[in-house]
């Protein structure tokens, strides 16, 4: 039996016993009187606490109005700790529910939960721009009815998702996405989205690369082959073989000058960056001039324009393999009895190496191309001038590390110059 039914039980005893007497002795009424007294005293407590208990339960904060009396007390303190401990644990999961949607705030993928229907529970900021998402206003549609790309519902309504899909947005042209599809928790699906512009980017590079060494080196070598194969089977005259032979030379002199720049090139670009080595301008001008006097054999006028002040800070070799280029593209491309003026002046602004000819200048329209690999604006001239289209990217990598960049200045018909802008800090010497 519990403690209040013995306490009520007690306090009834209690009214009866002192109602009895004087019920008997004094008045029968009185008896009564005090006999109700003594149980309408017990309800009206019962029923204020039981008020009270109403009144809180409508709202209940766990404050000060939740005392109770005598027996309630008890009844009102679990009450108390019941609530209190269950508003700790609901601020607790609030907190790690927090958590959890700040760190797929911070994932750089993008992320959607769908439901069985494949209506969007959850996105993440990442998959709002990737997708195009609001999620205050999309949370609820089907995913379907907001990406509509034809291969995305494909892949999402195909069972198989062993592969993730492909997809070039449709909204930003530029960006290609990689579509994940997770199921989790029995029939949902989680969405994970990875940006893989870059790597598509470095991939077709790649792939364009390699097509282009090939289409370079297969030229010479068929060539080779060719004349090889002539040899072989025919008996060639003393003359006519020495004409092959000399022909064969110049493909593989050909195949070497690609070779070399292409290993010039993929040494520049896994290098450390440059050493900060003083750089004796002056002795590099003189090298470069004898150089261009060297190509050039006699077909040019080469004049030097430099005061002789400043040297430059950085790697001799790249920077020789850089202003070397500039200066033999100026002989390739200045027919005979042109001019060629090699410069350099240093300055509180910097540094500015240039070549300048009176070569047959470039269309405005290839010059923001002219230092990509094997770009040329006539491939014919090129090859028949010994340019491997490799010189160009070569310049522009050497440059870059120096932090340095390339201008291009051209009039087709009259001429070029090609200057190369080093920022104060890589000059010393003034
Ligand atoms: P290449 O080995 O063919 O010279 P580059 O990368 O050095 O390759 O140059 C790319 C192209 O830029 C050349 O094929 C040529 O068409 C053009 N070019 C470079 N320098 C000059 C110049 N001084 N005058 C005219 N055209 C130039």
């Amino acid at each position: 039996m519990s403690s209040q039914l013995i306490r009520a039980l007690f306090l009834a005893l209690l009214s009866t016993i002192v109602a009895l007497p004087v019920g008997y002795f004094v008045a029968h009424w009185a008896g009564w009187v005090l006999f109700c007294g003594g149980l309408g005293l017990q309800l009206a407590f019962h029923f204020r606490n039981f008020s009270r208990l109403d009144h809180w339960s409508k709202n209940p904060v766990v404050d000060d109005s939740l005392e109770g009396e005598g027996a309630w007390d008890g009844v009102f303190g679990r009450l108390y700790r019941h609530e209190k401990d269950l508003r700790s644990q609901i601020a607790g999961r609030d907190q790690e529910v927090a958590m959890l949607i700040a760190a797929g705030q911070a994932l750089t993928d993008g992320v959607v939960l769908l439901d069985q229907n494949d209506q969007i529970v959850y996105c993440n900021t990442t998959a709002e721009m990737q997708l195009g998402l609001v999620v205050a206003t999309d949370r609820g549609q089907p995913v379907v009815n907001l990406v509509r790309q034809p291969e995305f519902i494909g892949y999402l309504e195909a069972g198989d998702h062993s592969r993730p899909l492909t997809l070039r947005s449709d909204r930003r042209a530029d960006r290609v996405l990689s579509i994940y599809i997770i199921p989790y928790a029995g029939d949902r699906r989680l969405m994970q989205i990875k940006d893989v512009t870059q790597t598509d980017r470095l991939d077709r590079m790649r792939r364009d690369f390699v097509a282009n060494v090939s289409h370079e080196l297969r030229t010479p070598l068929t060539v080779l082959a060719g004349f090889l194969e002539t040899l072989q089977e025919y008996d060639v005259e003393p003359d006519e073989r020495k004409r092959y032979l000399d022909m064969m030379a110049e493909q593989s002199k050909r195949m070497q000058s690609i070779v070399q720049d292409l290993l010039t090139l993929s040494s520049i670009e896994s290098a450390p960056p440059p050493e900060s080595d003083a750089v004796d301008m002056a002795s590099m001008i003189n090298k470069l001039h004898r150089d261009a006097e060297g190509l050039s054999a006699g077909r040019h006028t080469i004049v030097v324009e430099s005061d002789g002040q400043g040297d430059l800070r950085g790697s001799e070799p790249e920077l020789v393999s850089a202003f070397g280029n500039l200066v033999a593209n100026a002989v390739r491309y200045t027919p005979t009895g042109g001019t060629i003026r090699i410069g350099w002046k240093a300055g509180p602004q910097g540094g500015e190496f240039s070549v300048k000819d009176t070569g047959i200048g470039i269309d405005a329209k290839h010059i923001p191309r002219l230092t990509e690999r094997f770009y040329r604006v006539d491939r014919g001239r090129s090859r028949d001038a010994g340019g491997t289209g490799l010189g160009l990217a070569i310049v522009k990598h050497s440059l870059n590390r120096h932090q340095a960049q390339l201008d291009i200045q051209s009039t087709p018909g009259v001429g070029s110059c090609f200057s190369a802008k080093f920022p104060p800090n890589r000059v010393i010497g003034l």
